[in-house]
């Protein structure tokens, strides 16, 4: 059963320049599905290029919480909105809030996610969220804007407790879990990925960011690496890897609307 990467940076160069061979290692691998993810207008146009180009290859198109106060994003909105209406964009993203960098930048990330949020109750298309340092901003945004329309989403890289997680899944979001679940000082967040409902966890490499134990040293890090993240998640959840394949890519083609 194949496996589905739910979050691939494929237009960073360390992958682009190498896209074809890239697709096919994940292909052999067993990563027949990839969502590439923009995180500014450039890197979203990229991604788009990226699915027009390669069967299993879809897009995500967005602007990242750590580059919304900068000058290059200002104008670009009108542009992601068309794009977003593209066939082989399935989700909105990368958004979210991200306290980690640059705290003073708040109001305008908020500002920003808020407008990702009204694209995707306009597109009916699925927002995947960057949370870092900011659960409870995160959450209660989500929650807030819960009340205008119905939320589709992925926690994306989570790495937050079992009571956000469990906030997340009442709105009806789906949880993602990259190559960190691995590593062996994870212990709380595997507890985690054990209790996640299995029509509503996600795996994912954030490639070319930390790749997987056992292969951490390796760089970048790439969709076909993520055999060993879903391996993890196959053992904290008891099940067979072939089990963890069939539900994490029904999950992935459900929310992303993918038939
Ligand atoms: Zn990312």
């Amino acid at each position: 059963m194949p496996l589905f990467d739910t979050h691939a940076h494929l237009d960073n160069p360390q992958l682009s320049t190498n896209a074809r061979a890239v697709v096919q290692r994940a292909n052999d691998a067993g990563v027949s599905w990839m969502t590439a993810i923009g995180t500014d207008l450039p890197t979203s146009q990229k991604c788009v290029a990226l699915a027009g180009e390669f069967d299993g290859v879809y897009a995500a198109v967005g602007v990242h919480p750590t580059v919304v106060h900068t000058d290059e994003v200002a104008d670009c909105w009108g542009d992601i909105r068309d794009l977003a209406n593209k066939p082989k964009v399935v989700a909105i993203g990368e958004t979210g809030l991200d306290l980690y960098w640059d705290k003073t930048t708040i109001d305008i990330q908020r500002q920003w996610f808020r407008k990702h949020i009204d694209l995707s109750f306009e597109t009916g298309k699925p927002l995947v969220i960057h949370m870092r340092e900011c659960e409870a901003e995160i959450v209660s945004m989500l929650e807030s804007s819960a009340i205008t329309g119905s939320i589709i989403g992925i926690m994306h890289s989570f790495t937050g407790t079992l009571e956000s997680a469990r906030r997340c899944l009442e709105l009806g979001m789906y949880i993602s879990f990259a190559g960190m679940v691995t590593f062996k000082k994870s212990t709380a967040l595997r507890a985690v990925a054990a209790e996640i409902p299995a029509d509503r966890i996600l795996v994912e490499t954030d490639a070319p960011y930390l790749s997987p134990h056992p292969l951490r040293s390796k760089r970048p890090n790439e969709p076909a690496y993520m055999v060993h993240t879903a391996a993890c998640l196959a053992d904290v959840r008891n099940i067979s890897p072939e089990d963890l394949a069939a539900i994490t890519t029904e999950n992935a083609k459900r929310i992303f609307k993918i038939a």
